[in-house]
């Protein structure tokens, strides 16, 4: 697998560019020539899955102007308390701050009048299969199934959804250009073995810190943890600092995840690089690149900027989507 050139995936589009998961972010990263194009998936109260990263909406949506007085006690305007009747009255916006007005990433997209609609699953993948035949270039989709647990508990079966979705579309074997992902464990198991799901299955790993999720990351990364993902999943998708890591003075240095991965007959496929927020001590994006290619041996990478990805991957001349 190391000898392929690694893939990229543009994460949540070209969202670097764009507000993320607008089907603009997603044509951009087409054009680009991104291998893969991310989707994030959560459920509307109504079972329709949309793409959207987080639980809520207010961070990417103006749902706090359209729908006052419809967030949850803790503040929070979740996806699962509107229909997609109300969602498609909604327009989404450059990442806010956590509680603010403010952009997340200063720099970043600004037009905050254009109009652009929250993408249901089943019209994005319509409309990746439509560029995929205008441009000639297959662009693959890179599902995630999101906070599978939380939708169970509103009686909602997110994976199920998705994994219809997908196949409706034409995204059931091993073969196809799909690749589908959870943080959750016992969830990506459901998906090979009860779900019978035959498309590849990349298992997610956190930090056991991030307090988003009963499962043990650390574990994860160990020997007999790689062993028992290896039994259902065809790659690992570690955050960077898991696999790479720069010293004070700016030399690189890998863990051995990589290697116990690839030995295992894992690929890997990095989160995320942005190049607005490079790791602590790189010196710069060339240096970022070149490590986690060149020296820690990724197989693929999630990027904000998969025109920069590809541009450090693909030496110039070579038509985009080569190897
Ligand atoms: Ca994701």
């Amino acid at each position: 697998m190391s000898d392929l050139t690694p893939i990229v995936i543009a994460h949540r589009g070209a969202s670097g560019y764009l507000p993320e998961h607008s089907l603009a972010a997603k044509a951009l990263a087409h054009g680009f020539g991104a291998d893969y194009l991310e989707q994030d998936v959560v459920l509307t109260q109504d079972g329709v899955p949309l793409v959207l990263h987080d639980l809520w909406l207010e961070e990417v949506t103006d749902v706090a102007r359209v729908f006052a007085g419809r967030a949850r006690d803790d503040g929070h305007f979740y996806a699962v308390d509107f229909t997609l009747d109300e969602v498609r009255q909604l327009n989404l916006l450059e990442r806010r701050a956590p509680g603010s007005a403010a952009r997340l990433r200063e720099g970043r997209f600004s037009a905050d009048q254009v109009r652009m609609p929250v993408v249901t699953l089943d019209e994005e993948l319509a409309f990746i299969r439509a560029l995929n035949a205008s441009t000639g270039r297959e662009a693959g989709v890179y599902t995630e199934v999101k906070f599978p647990a939380f939708h169970r508990r509103h009686g909602l079966d997110a994976s199920r959804i998705v994994l219809e979705t997908l196949g409706r579309h034409g995204y059931r074997r091993s073969t196809d250009k799909a690749f589908v992902q959870c943080f959750d464990p016992q969830e990506l198991a459901r998906i090979r073995n009860e779900l019978h799901c035959g498309l590849r299955l990349v298992q997610l790993i956190g930090e056991n810190a991030w307090g988003d999720s009963d499962a043990d990351y650390e574990a994860m990364r160990r020997p007999a943890g790689l062993d028992a993902i290896a039994r259902v999943a065809d790659g690992i998708g570690p955050w960077i600092p898991q696999v790479l890591n720069w010293k004070p003075d700016g030399t690189p240095e890998t863990t051995d995840l990589v290697a116990l991965a690839h030995a295992r007959g894992l690929v890997v496929h990095a989160y995320t690089l942005r190049c607005d927020q490079l790791p602590p001590h790189a010196p710069d994006l060339a240096a970022v690149h070149a490590a986690l290619f060149g020296l820690a041996r990724v197989d693929g990478l999630f990027s904000d900027f998969p025109d920069r990805t590809l541009a450090a991957l693909r030496p110039a001349g070579l038509p985009c989507g080569t190897g």
